[in-house]
């Protein structure tokens, strides 16, 4: 399918543009280049995460927003670390060639030296003056000696180059697992750790998901601002990292929408750490900081859910959404789990 996504055939691509066209007029994203980058994928089949993240989104009537485009498109379309990859693969290849270089000289150089010691071995035989043949073989040496100073000296330098390739690369690679306003995991990178942790669950490993939605903050956004609702996001953000362990994942789910996984955890303990983290959001205070003013406290909901052997991601993620849908429904400010989903009925 790759293939046919970087040289499509005419009628391949009208038709795969002409439904994404067609689906995003239905879910009235607008048709910026950036959206149709995304849907033109989507319908070419040929991006399986990107499938995945949208699949869940529709699964889940999220809706497309531009925050949520806009994570799409950096996600899956143009991660931010590409210039960097591309440059530092260009560097890359010229360091490649004048090790290339080193090789051959230093190759060549030892030629030559073997050559003049065999030539010198042959005077030898030939009864030249001992006193000329030490001379002449102190000449050469410290010439290949010189000739050795200097390849270090080019090697050295090369190494030098090699580790701020490699530092500019990890920077990057950083980068493209980032989501950039809340400094969290993003989508990408949230999906790489949730398989390799469920690879680990099979093995009997309790593996448990929370996911945090903020109460009312289309209303805390229309009333302060898109700018102080981002500001409020990355608070969010930042008592979520700092209230899971060093070898769990926080990471952005969609536009307000938080998400821990909490590998080695079962139901009970990750509820508890969702309790943690609700009750440490309902008493920040929350001042903004152009005006000094305090903003009215902001709660968030909940779900928690627990991986069953053998089930799929998106099941679990799934339990986990719908406990959240219950913690609004019953109220808001409060964590429910999945087993309460059971209990009141809410289940399917
Ligand atoms: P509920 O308690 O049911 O969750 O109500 P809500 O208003 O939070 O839910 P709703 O889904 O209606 O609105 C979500 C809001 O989150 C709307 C959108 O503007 C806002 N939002 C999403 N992403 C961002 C973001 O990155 N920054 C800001 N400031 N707001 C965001
Ligand atoms: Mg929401
Ligand atoms: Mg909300």
């Amino acid at each position: 399918m790759d293939a046919s996504f970087d040289d499509p055939d005419y009628d391949y691509a009208a038709s795969v543009a002409e439904r994404a066209m067609r689906s995003m007029a239905e879910q009235r994203i607008p048709a910026t280049p950036a959206n149709f980058a995304v849907w033109f994928r989507y319908f070419a089949g040929s991006h399986d995460d990107l499938r995945n993240a949208i699949d869940l989104l529709i699964d889940h009537s999220r809706p497309f927003d531009v925050r949520t485009n806009q994570d799409l498109f950096e996600t899956y379309v143009a991660p931010k670390g590409g210039a960097i990859v591309s440059e530092t693969s260009e560097r890359l290849h010229a360091l490649m060639g004048a090790a290339k270089d080193f090789l051959a000289t230093a190759i060549a150089d030892n030629h030559s030296q073997m050559q003049a010691i065999n030539e010198v071995a042959d005077q030898g035989e030939a009864g030249v003056d001992p006193k000329a043949l030490v001379a002449q073989l102190m000449n050469e040496l410290s010439r290949a000696a010189a000739r050795a100073t200097r390849l270090e000296a080019g090697f050295a330098e090369k190494t030098r180059e090699l580790d701020v390739i490699r530092a500019s690369l990890s920077k990057s690679e950083e980068r493209a697992r980032t989501d950039t306003l809340t400094g969290l995991a993003n989508r990408r990178a949230l999906d790489e750790f949730l398989r390799k942790a469920q690879t680990t669950a099979e093995w009997g490993e309790p593996l448990s998901v929370l996911m945090l939605d903020i109460d009312h903050f289309k209303t805390f956004n229309d009333s302060f601002g898109h700018g102080v609702g981002d500001q409020v996001l990355r608070l969010m953000a930042k008592v979520l990292r700092e209230k899971v362990r060093e070898q769990d994942l926080s990471a952005r789910y969609g536009g307000e929408e938080l998400i821990a996984v909490l590998p080695d955890a079962d139901l009970a303990a990750c509820a508890e750490v969702a309790e943690r983290i609700r009750h440490a959001i309902a008493e920040c205070t929350i001042t903004r900081r152009s005006t000094g003013e305090v903003l009215p406290h902001i709660s968030v909901s909940i779900g928690v859910a627990q991986y069953r052997t053998g089930e799929a991601i998106t099941d679990l993620i799934e339990r986990c959404d719908r406990a959240l849908y219950l913690a609004k429904n019953s109220g808001r400010n409060r964590v429910v789990t999945e087993s309460e989903l059971d209990g009141a009925g809410a289940a399917g």
